[in-house]
């Protein structure tokens, strides 16, 4: 039985590397190009069996060669899947440019996940009930996701949502059955916009100090909000800071210092890592688990590429030590 299931997307990634993006209507030359698996459901899913919890992902594929692909790689994983196959549809697809400063460009063609049904995810009630905490994000129908955290919610998961992409269906009371989100600084700033009506520039969180940044979070209600901030590490804020055990109420945490080549996917190393560490450090401060996610998102982003080279535990434990 799995302890972490993850609802999301599978998209075939295409990724290209190169100097800089072109220009509309320039051709540039690639230095580097692969494909591998990817989505951001996919991603976390992987990312969190590798830090050695049991886990589960429930997508959607078209009935096609990238379906193929999806479903051997992760049977090479052994990561356990309910496929929700659609004739119709294709398998979802992806191109990412990747420049010099290991910054992604992304153009995404979900398909086959936005028709993942409600349906297919009730009939899936035995991993929910076995299971301890939902890891989920928005590149599904929304339907599917609200049956999703509503299946949680009956089974008494913690429900853990990386809200990416965030989208215009998103409302106040689909945020209300989460127990922690994971946005990045333009969903954040989304989110802000979308739920609570208070309008901030992505870029200026930069220089909010904590203070400034908790009182945004808590426009959100009354839930975990673990902001990740890129190359500048992520900062955590609680409604129930005490009852955690945690020291205090918000706080930052630096970057890990590495050779970042390449970010596409940190955000989902990050997400998934930080599911794992929870279920497996219940009882522990819950700072414990953002610190290891941190640290995995970090090394993430020493290779090109996302599913097949999320870390895995022995490289985070030989590289930073145990976690704390
Ligand atoms: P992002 O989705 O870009 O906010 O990044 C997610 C997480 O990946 C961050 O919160 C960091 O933990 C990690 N990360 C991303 N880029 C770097 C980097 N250059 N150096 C260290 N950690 C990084």
């Amino acid at each position: 039985m799995a302890d972490v299931v993850v609802v999301g997307s599978y998209v075939q990634d295409h990724i290209w590397r190169l100097d800089r993006f072109p220009q509309p209507g320039e051709t540039r030359r690639a230095a580097a190009f692969h494909t591998g698996p990817g989505g951001k459901g996919f991603n976390q899913a992987v990312a969190c069996l590798r830090q050695g919890v049991a886990s589960a992902f429930i997508g959607a594929l078209g009935d096609d060669a990238l379906g193929a692909v999806a479903q051997r790689f992760a049977a090479d994983e052994q990561l356990p899947c309910r496929w929700q196959i659609h004739a119709e549809r294709s398998t979802a697809t992806s191109g990412i440019f990747v420049d010099r400063d290991g910054a992604p460009m992304n153009v995404v063609q979900l398909d086959a996940n936005e028709a993942l049904t409600p349906d297919f995810v009730h009939a899936q009630e035995d991993l929910f009930a076995g299971a301890k905490l939902l890891l989920l994000q928005l590149e599904n129908d929304i339907a599917a996701t609200r049956a999703a955290l509503q299946a949680a919610t009956r089974h008494g998961l913690l429900r853990l949502m990386n809200p990416a992409p965030v989208r215009a269906e998103f409302d106040a009371d689909l945020l209300a059955l989460c127990d922690l989100i994971t946005p990045n600084e333009t969903e954040f700033a989304q989110l802000l916009a979308q739920i609570a009506g208070v309008h901030v520039e992505a870029g200026s969180l930069a220089s909010c100090d904590d203070a400034q940044l908790h009182a945004l979070a808590r426009r959100l209600g009354a839930l975990t909000v673990v902001l990740t901030l890129g190359a500048r590490g992520c900062f955590v804020s609680h409604a129930d800071g005490e009852r955690r055990g945690d020291t205090a109420v918000c706080y930052r945490l630096a970057p890990e210092r590495v050779e970042a080549i390449d970010a596409t996917g940190a955000g989902d190393a990050f997400s998934g890592a930080l599911a794992a560490a929870i279920v497996r450090g219940q009882g522990r401060p819950f700072r414990a688990a953002v610190q290891h996610a941190n640290r995995v998102a970090a090394l993430s982003t020493e290779r090109a590429g996302t599913a097949p080279v999320m870390p895995r535990y022995e490289d985070v434990e030989r590289r930073f030590g145990a976690p704390g």
